[in-house]
């Protein structure tokens, strides 16, 4: 069996296209997704939905820029995890402001969209001394220290989620510099073709 990682070596390109399909999925993707996300989880009565939902997110996140990456012919892995990680932190991000903006009309019956991330930090510790749901019925809620790591482990599922999809999938197909399109990864033609370019 041939060792693709042995003979082929991406080139690095990444294209004028590949950034536009990044930028415009990246974006779609954390936007609505983000709030999507965000309205689901606030809604959801139960946890093991909500944990379903994170890693669906993340799934979600990373698919979009493999997919951009694909499609935008971008040829540098290297780019497509930082393009990863940036879209990572965006969607955790973009879900903050998300739930944020369903706390705050739950609390006060007024639509205030918070984009600053301190304001945000603040809301969470704010809501964290109360917590706002609990395992089960009749139960506790979730509170302060325990509430905190909850989402810190959220926040670290949808990043490690996001990365490790990049790094299995973008831009790993090898890809043919003559053709302008990528290759079956288990093709022979493919690995020959790759070589002849200089
Ligand atoms: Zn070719």
């Amino acid at each position: 069996m041939i060792d693709r990682d042995k003979y082929y070596l991406a080139s690095g390109q990444i294209g004028v296209m590949g950034i536009i399909y990044l930028i415009v999925f990246g974006i779609l993707g954390c936007g609505a997704g983000g709030f999507i996300y965000a309205a689901a989880t606030y809604y959801s009565p139960i946890i093991y939905l909500n944990l379903a939902l994170t890693l669906g997110y993340g799934f979600l996140i990373g698919w979009l820029v493999v997919k951009a990456c694909e499609i935008g012919q971008v040829r540098h892995r290297i780019f497509a995890l930082a393009v990863g990680l940036f879209f990572g932190v965006l969607a955790v991000y973009s879900n903050r402001v998300g739930w944020a903006t369903f706390m705050y009309f739950k609390f006060f019956s007024e639509w205030i969209l918070v984009l600053n991330p301190s304001s945000i930090w603040s809301f969470m510790q704010l809501v964290a001394v109360e917590g706002y749901w609990s395992y089960g019925s009749g139960g506790d809620p979730v509170k302060g220290v325990t509430l905190n790591i909850v989402w810190f482990v959220e926040v670290a599922m949808i990043l490690a989620i996001v990365l490790g999809y990049c790094w299995k999938k973008a831009a790993v197909k090898p890809f043919c510099e003559r053709c302008r399109k990528w290759l079956s990864q288990t093709g022979y033609m493919s690995f020959l073709e790759t070589i002849g370019q200089p």
